[in-house]
């Protein structure tokens, strides 16, 4: 192996980069990214970042010197536009071709558009990259009031942030609860009492059928399903993210909502691996049986782990990825963690400390643990990574039973 592309320069593609090094690869490694500047973190975007000037080269993941040391080329500002699989070649937007033994797909997720009338407009606030932060902090820093289309993880990171700004803030949620892809109705209905208690207005059960705009144009607010006006000087969308997979479906790889790929991480091409946001992979079996199908997960832990297990097997016999899913969100003074995979769970049992404003919800699947969510509990939020990671599970009766301690159970 001489030749390495990785496409996508975000936090799987740099990690992969990273690990390739560390594990021994000596050939070239060319990371191309269609941002321009360094690799960056994407979670301060809608926490930290919104709230103060801080400097965007603060968010780098490494500074320029690790890229001349570690001998990456980083390509940025430029765009893989196709895959010329039989040559072993991509073709860049800008007319250049990078030949590869091994080719990386780390190309992340862009957010998806809400489809209603007015739902392209120039306006519209949304946040993904550097520079959508740099315009909704700009934005925020000016405006008296926000809607926020989504009450998923990011929605409401900024709505905490823009309501610690001051603004008024409504958040505007399809279905009945907050984050009601992946949180349990426990963590919804705790998350939902905070933002509330910090004067966040939460519509639920209410679809948008429109953004409103005033007589010139100017967004003025959303139009609810139901007909009522929510009016607000900005609207910024947060409804979910699609897996940027068409130039891997381009040249011809199968994807379904993301790029296919087998437990080791490889597409059916041989010499072609995808991780991180934009990849379809088998649930691994966390005890008490696999999920069927594939899942896509997207967080930093997904991209960093799948990144250190993608270098390993391009240098090595490929070993499936297995490592215990985990994410965490801040919002006002909630630090919020999630361990193992609680979508899909049958069976929840919630411990609310009042009080301390702590939370611990044990989500079980066919009576074996499937993840654990903790709101400022990470204490709780560690023993269930160490747990999961060796396929252990409490009994749900154990866990119902006065004065139970995972930290204990584990002893
Ligand atoms: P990305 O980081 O999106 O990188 C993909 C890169 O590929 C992009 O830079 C893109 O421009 C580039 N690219 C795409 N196509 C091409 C092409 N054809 N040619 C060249 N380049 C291309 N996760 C957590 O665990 N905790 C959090 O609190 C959290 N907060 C978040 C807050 C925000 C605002 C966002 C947006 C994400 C957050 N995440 C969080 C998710 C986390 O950042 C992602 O899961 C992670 O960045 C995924 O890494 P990735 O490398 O797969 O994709």
């Amino acid at each position: 192996l001489s030749e390495i592309v990785i496409v996508g320069a975000g936090q799987a593609g740099l990690q992969t980069a990273a690990s390739l090094r560390q594990f021994g690869y000596e050939g070239r490694i060319r990371l191309v990214g269609e941002e321009k500047g360094l690799p960056y973190q994407r979670p301060p975007l809608s926490k930290a970042f919104l709230k103060a000037d801080s400097d965007p080269e603060s968010l780098a993941l490494r500074n320029r010197d690790f890229f001349e040391k570690q001998k990456i080329e980083l390509l940025d500002g430029e765009r893989v536009a196709s895959i010329d699989r039989q040559a072993g070649a991509v073709e860049l937007a800008s007319g250049g071709r990078l030949d590869y033994d091994r080719l990386v797909l780390a190309t992340g997720a862009r957010n998806r558009a809400l489809p209603v009338p007015g739902g392209d407009h120039p306006d519209l606030l949304e946040l993904r990259s550097l520079d959508h932060a740099l315009a909704v902090r700009d934005r925020l820093g000016s405006a008296g009031s926000i809607a926020i289309v989504g009450g998923g993880y990011i929605g409401l990171e900024i709505a905490a942030t823009a309501r610690g700004r001051g603004l008024d803030v409504t958040v505007v949620e399809a279905m009945d609860r907050l984050m009601p892809r992946t949180a349990s109705p426990a963590l919804s209905a705790h998350v939902e009492g905070v933002h509330r208690g910090h004067g966040v207005g939460l519509r639920l059960g209410e679809g948008v059928a429109r953004i409103a705009t005033d007589g010139e144009g100017r967004i003025a607010g959303v139009e609810t399903a139901a007909g009522g006006l929510i009016a607000a000087e900005l609207v910024l969308v947060g409804i979910g993210i699609l897996p940027n997979d068409a130039l891997a479906a381009a040249a011809g790889l199968e994807t379904d909502n993301g790029i296919v790929v087998d437990s080791c991480l490889r597409t059916a091409d041989p010499s072609i691996f995808a991780l991180g946001d934009c990849a379809a992979f088998p649930a691994p079996d966390f005890g008490g049986g696999a999920l069927p199908g594939r899942i896509r997960l997207e967080s930093v832990q997904n991209a960093v782990d799948q990144a250190k297990c993608v270098a390993r097997n391009i240098l090595a016999e490929p070993a499936p990825y297995s490592e215990v899913p985990w994410f965490w969100s801040d919002q006002f003074d909630m630090k919020i963690q999630i361990a193992g995979l609680t979508a899909g769970s049958d069976r929840q049992i919630a411990r609310l400390d009042e009080e301390k404003g702590r939370l611990t919800v044990y989500c079980f699947r066919d009576g074996h643990l499937a993840g654990v969510e903790t709101v400022s509990n990470p204490g709780d939020h560690m023993a269930c990574r160490r747990l999961m990671a060796e396929r252990l599970s409490p009994q749900p009766a154990e866990v119902e039973a006065a004065g139970f301690s995972l930290k204990t159970w584990l002893q």
